[in-house]
């Protein structure tokens, strides 16, 4: 039995990007002598195992072909016959089919390498078309390696289209697709991820919401949306900041405004906190750049929305948001934000009210909710005025 370094660690290797996880294949080996051996099976369908000590992936050399719609439709064949070129060309780009022996030493059948040197992403085989979770692969890989001056492959780009096109991306059950998309949001230009979406025609298809934003009669929306998610990268925003500004474009002209966003929201199953910042980016977002006009009552509307008393963190990636708008649409890249250091001076403010004298002078109950408010309103309006 042969085993071989495979996929992203060798692929990252060449570039001299850091190696975080290895993948390797097992080539001419059976399940049988893996457990014998005292690697630990996992997951019902693949025939992939655990190392006993270092806990790395090691599958067993297949062959993959598809037999219906959707992921679940695939029948692999993994056996001591299979080689190793037959297990690379099912592998979704060039750069990905790589392995490395034990020595060192290169296979390389689909001339990743070459691909590598000259920045390009291109798909191993028509059997790409195979799953439609390749098209967000390759955007990802895009907005990951758009630095280094990587492109995708014009057939490539045609065929992810022709999925796009096909209807392929609805049969992704929405736990694969919000994996692909929070992991290319958190790459370091994951406004290129929108981008190859949008050329391949699969932004369409995944966030039309978010497509139409490039549509008239709002013709810089799209444009914008692209520039806040770099600015949130390039400020290292967490993901939650950075699904909120994918989607800050939703609300405007909706009724209600945040319907779109909860659409969004819910076809994805995201996580209840970049749920929650989406939606509130959405609906406060104009108040947020109109921050230093505001009355003081529609201030303290905003602090009791966000529950700034028990949840500061989450106003903090609010302002960190409306900062990222703010930010892509003038421009420049030292301009301040004076919104944000007045809304967290708001925020202290009606944190500091005090609620033992109230109770001192014995209001209890509903009442002594109102009297709060009415006291953080009065030390808003002092802070205005100052
Ligand atoms: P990363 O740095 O994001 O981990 P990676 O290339 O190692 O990148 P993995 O998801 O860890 O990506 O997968 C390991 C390898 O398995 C890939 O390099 C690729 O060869 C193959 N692979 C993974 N997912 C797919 C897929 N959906 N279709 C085809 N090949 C895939
Ligand atoms: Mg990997």
């Amino acid at each position: 039995m042969q085993i071989y370094k495979v996929g992203g660690a060798v692929r990252d290797r060449l570039l001299g990007r850091p190696v975080t996880d290895i993948d390797w294949v097992v080539v001419g080996a059976t399940a049988e002598q893996m457990q014998s051996l005292g690697y630990r099976p996992v997951g019902a369908d693949f025939p992939v195992f655990l190392h006993p000590k270092s806990g790395e992936e090691y599958a067993l050399a297949r062959t993959e072909r598809k037999s219906g719609r959707g992921y679940g439709g695939f029948v692999f064949h993994a056996s001591p016959d299979v080689t190793l070129e037959q297990d690379l060309i099912r592998r979704d780009l060039t750069i990905n089919a790589m392995a490395e022996d034990e020595q060192g030493r290169l296979t390389d059948p689909y001339h990743g390498q070459d691909d590598l040197c000259a920045r390009i992403l291109r798909h191993v085989s028509p059997a790409f078309a195979e799953d439609p979770l390749r098209v967000l692969r390759v955007a990802r890989f895009a907005a990951r390696y758009a630095g280094l001056g990587f492109t995708v492959a014009t057939e490539t780009l045609d065929l992810m289209r022709q999925l796009s096109e096909s209807g392929e991306l609805q049969a992704l059950t929405p736990e694969r697709s919000w994996k692909e998309i929070a992991r290319a949001l958190m790459e370091d230009q994951p406004q290129v991820f929108v981008q190859v979406l949008r050329d391949c025609g699969a932004l369409k298809e995944l966030l039309p919401e978010v497509d139409a934003l490039f549509d008239v009669p709002q013709p810089d929306a799209g444009t914008h949306t692209l520039s806040v998610l770099e600015q949130a990268a390039r400020h290292q925003q967490p993901l939650s900041v950075r699904w909120a500004c994918l989607l800050h474009g939703l609300g405007k002209g909706q009724t209600p405004p945040q319907q779109l966003i909860k659409t969004v929201n819910e076809r994805f199953k995201v996580p209840r906190d970049c749920q929650e910042l989406a939606l509130l980016v959405g609906q406060y977002l104009t108040h947020a750049q109109r921050a230093l006009e505001l009355e003081a009552s529609t201030l303290l509307e905003l602090l009791q929305s966000f529950d700034v008393y028990r949840r500061p963190q989450r106003f903090e990636e609010f302002i960190a948001a409306c900062e990222m708008d703010a930010r892509a649409r003038q421009g420049q890249e030292e301009c301040s934000y004076p919104q944000g250091d007045y809304l967290r001076g708001a925020a202290e403010t009606a944190r500091a009210v005090a609620v033992q004298p109230l109770i001192e002078q014995g209001i209890k109950g509903k009442e002594l909710g109102e009297a709060l408010k009415a006291e953080r309103l009065k030390a808003l309006q002092t802070y205005k005025g100052s």
